[in-house]
């Protein structure tokens, strides 16, 4: 299913580098209500993590469910338009994101992806985040 229009879909294929997004910002502001500390796409990780807690060897990964093939989801399409070019390409992505995690585990890192339709409820936002970076905190507050 193509379920964007012409203007959307350009302004999404515009947005290549894939830095900053709405999604992302919302985990960001999320994670800073909860008060965790972290940095920002360390470029010397694996697959450059969008927030790393250094302190609790953990890390998130922000993605767009289209850019990251969400299963079973209903904002992952492979576009009408070259549908072939596509999917390599997205395939790509997604091969390219397995091999990350797989490499952060290696090193030690507990890995928690959100996916971009996980931020529309930012109350189930936080209390994920919170049970990933802080299982103890959130355990008190069941
Ligand atoms: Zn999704």
């Amino acid at each position: 299913v193509d379920f964007l229009d012409r203007p959307s879909r350009s302004r999404l294929m515009s947005r290549i580098p894939q830095k900053n997004t709405k999604p992302e910002l919302v985990v960001r502001s999320a994670v800073h209500r909860l008060g965790f500390r972290f940095r920002l796409h360390k470029r010397n990780l694996p697959g450059s993590p969008d927030l790393v807690f250094a302190s609790r060897k953990a890390i998130v990964f922000v993605h767009g469910c289209f850019w990251h093939r969400h299963a079973g989801c209903g904002r992952s399409c492979i576009p009408k338009t070259r549908p072939g070019y596509w999917k390599a390409k997205l395939d790509r992505n997604v091969r390219r994101d397995r091999a990350a995690v797989r490499k952060l585990k290696k090193l030690g890192w507990r890995v928690l992806v959100v996916w971009e339709c996980n931020t529309k409820n930012v109350r189930e936002l936080e209390q994920k985040l919170t049970r990933f970076l802080d299982p103890d905190r959130a355990a008190l507050r069941r």
